[in-house]
């Protein structure tokens, strides 16, 4: 029997859904699942974390650990691990997961993949998938280390309702690290704006809106849905979105139930961070269009004409 040890995910109190996601792979595998909860005030999602699919939550509670800082969180991460005698460490796709899983895969000497989008466990054998060369080819590689500490990539993985855990709680304490930078604060963005990442509806601008207007209409469209507002990477650089909301191999990576492209032309750079997206929907005037060949629906128009139109529609929602 495989040991696998998921990583909550929580931001700001809240657990998000790619753990719940990552339990249900687990559990579809046929592992035993624990997961391991880490920072200021968690104990209180032990209930969550069990109906998420874990059979054992590891709790890792204490003040120092309200602003996450990689070492003490990834020590935390390995002391679980340990107790759990995890053969794998999952970690959703999120800041917190990149930063922490490399530094829990050297102190476990396990082998440590990113944005892995499918495991396979094969008696001993392990195999995972991950794209490469900004989503141009899928490689599978097979894990040769006894340990596998892995960043899932956003979307991969369904979480399945009918799932349940069952509670069991381990409180541990919070091993001593040798922290050599401390975080003092963390500066959120105060826009108020959605986090591109927990989008469940995601409107991205790109080149064919032109200018500032063209942005603010398709902004409008995406206050409308209550969604999250991206962009390619060309409105980045023409000054036109800040950074945080480039979408792509050099931005976010998102796989919201609904992804809306408008004026953008589907490079494969772009396409790196948003095909994962469950449903596609693009629009641009040019019927030859990249994007076209992975939306699920395109709408073929100017988008100064199509965007007031869709607005007009929602409102009949
Ligand atoms: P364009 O390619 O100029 O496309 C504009 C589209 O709008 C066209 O398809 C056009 O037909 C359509 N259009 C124009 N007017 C209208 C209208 N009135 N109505 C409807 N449609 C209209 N890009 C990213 O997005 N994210 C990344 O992370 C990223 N990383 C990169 C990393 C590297 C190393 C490199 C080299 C490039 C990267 N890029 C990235 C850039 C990428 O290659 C493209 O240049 C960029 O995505 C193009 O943005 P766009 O689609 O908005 O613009």
């Amino acid at each position: 029997m495989t040991n696998i040890l998921v990583v909550a995910d929580i931001k700001q109190g809240e657990l998000k859904g790619s753990t719940a996601e990552l339990l249900s792979k687990a559990r579809a595998l046929g592992a035993d699942t624990a997961v391991v909860a880490v920072g200021g005030q968690v104990k209180d999602l032990a209930d969550q974390l069990a109906a998420a699919g874990s059979d054992t939550q590891f709790i890792v509670e204490d003040a120092s650990l309200e602003i996450f800082s990689a070492n003490p969180f990834a020590a935390a991460v390995v002391k679980a691990a340990n107790e759990f005698n995890a053969d794998m460490v999952w970690f959703g796709f999120s800041e917190t997961g990149k930063a922490a899983a490399p530094r829990v895969a050297v102190q476990l000497e396990a082998a440590c993949a990113t944005e892995i989008i499918d495991v396979t466990i094969d008696g001993d054998a392990v195999q995972i998938i991950r794209p490469a060369i900004a989503n141009k080819v899928l490689q599978k590689v097979k894990v040769n280390t006894p340990k596998l500490v892995a960043v899932v990539r956003a979307g991969a993985f369904e979480a399945d309702p009918e799932i349940a855990g069952k509670e069991n709680v381990v409180a541990l304490d919070p091993p001593e690290t040798d922290t050599r930078a401390k975080i003092k604060e963390l500066i959120s963005d105060a826009s108020g704006e959605i986090d591109l990442t927990d989008a469940d509806i995601v409107v991205s601008v790109g080149r064919g809106a032109k200018d500032q207007t063209g942005v603010d209409m398709v902004k409008a469209l995406a206050d409308d849905l209550a969604a999250g507002f991206g962009s390619s990477r060309a409105m980045v650089d023409a000054g036109l979105m800040a950074h945080n909301k480039q979408v792509g191999q050099t931005g976010k990576i998102v796989a919201p139930s609904l992804y809306i492209a408008v004026g953008i032309s589907g490079a494969i750079q772009h396409l790196a961070g948003m095909n994962g997206s469950k449903v596609i929907l693009a629009v641009n005037k040019d019927p030859e269009a990249p994007i076209f060949n992975v939306a699920d629906f395109g709408i073929v128009g100017d988008l100064f004409d199509v965007v007031p139109l869709l607005k007009e529609e929602i409102k009949k929602i």
